[in-house]
């Protein structure tokens, strides 16, 4: 078991306290779910600096190459790190496609934040944690187009974004990573009982990159 102190800061030697009140939200009085990220940059320092912006989004803990792990943001609020969810009972095949039925007019992105709404009137496990209570793990790692793979010429740089968000690979959760993340799971899990089926890689429960933390092990 962990001890908490008052900010919803870890007391343990093994988490190094780094807080960015720039990434927190408002209060997170329950916590039902655990998401794990990986951040698209090499080094923890690099999403530490954009922590500092006002307005930044992050999540509330950090795990660098060498398997340090920081605490960015306390456990008693909430963070930006899922987006729109997506529906918990298509991917677990309790329910059918109809229940999502589009309206008439809805483009494709308003489909997205329609199914995000919808499984928002429901609460967990009926639909995946969100940003409203859950606690979200990043961990240090670039994502990169694999060897001759590369926008087409002449794209703008948002088609080479999404070309490169389509396309890229998340390097591999090294093993000192995996150790902390490990660690660290399990004692939030039994601390804040979270149920062992309540922690997910980002891209199940929201539209991303398939490979982000397809690497990761707890
Ligand atoms: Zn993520």
């Amino acid at each position: 078991m962990l001890q908490i102190d008052d900010q919803g800061m870890l007391v343990s030697a093994h988490v190094r306290p780094r807080r960015f009140s720039q990434i927190e939200r408002q209060p997170l009085t329950d916590v039902k779910g655990i998401i794990v990220h990986q951040t698209g940059a090499d080094r923890a320092s690099s999403s530490l600096n954009s922590y500092a912006n006002a307005k930044a989004n992050g999540a509330h803990f950090l795990i660098d190459k060498d398997g340090v792990i920081y605490q960015t943001a306390s456990v008693f609020k909430r963070t930006n790190h899922v987006g729109a969810l997506q529906a918990r009972c298509l991917v677990e095949y309790s329910c059918k496609p109809a229940a999502f039925a589009k309206s008439k007019g809805f483009s494709q992105a308003s489909d997205v934040d329609r199914m995000h709404e919808i499984e928002m009137l429901k609460s967990t496990p009926s639909r995946y944690p969100s940003n409203v209570d859950s606690i979200g793990i990043e961990i240090a790692g670039k994502a990169f187009l694999p060897p001759g793979k590369s926008a087409p010429a002449g794209a703008t740089p948002k088609q080479k974004e999404v070309y490169f968000n389509n396309h890229s690979v998340y390097e591999a959760v090294n093993h000192a990573q995996n150790l902390s993340l490990r660690w660290l799971v399990s004692e939030l899990r039994q601390t804040l009982q979270i149920a062992e089926s309540e922690v997910f890689r980002h891209p199940v429960v929201s539209r991303k990159n398939p490979t982000e933390a397809s690497t990761a092990s707890w």
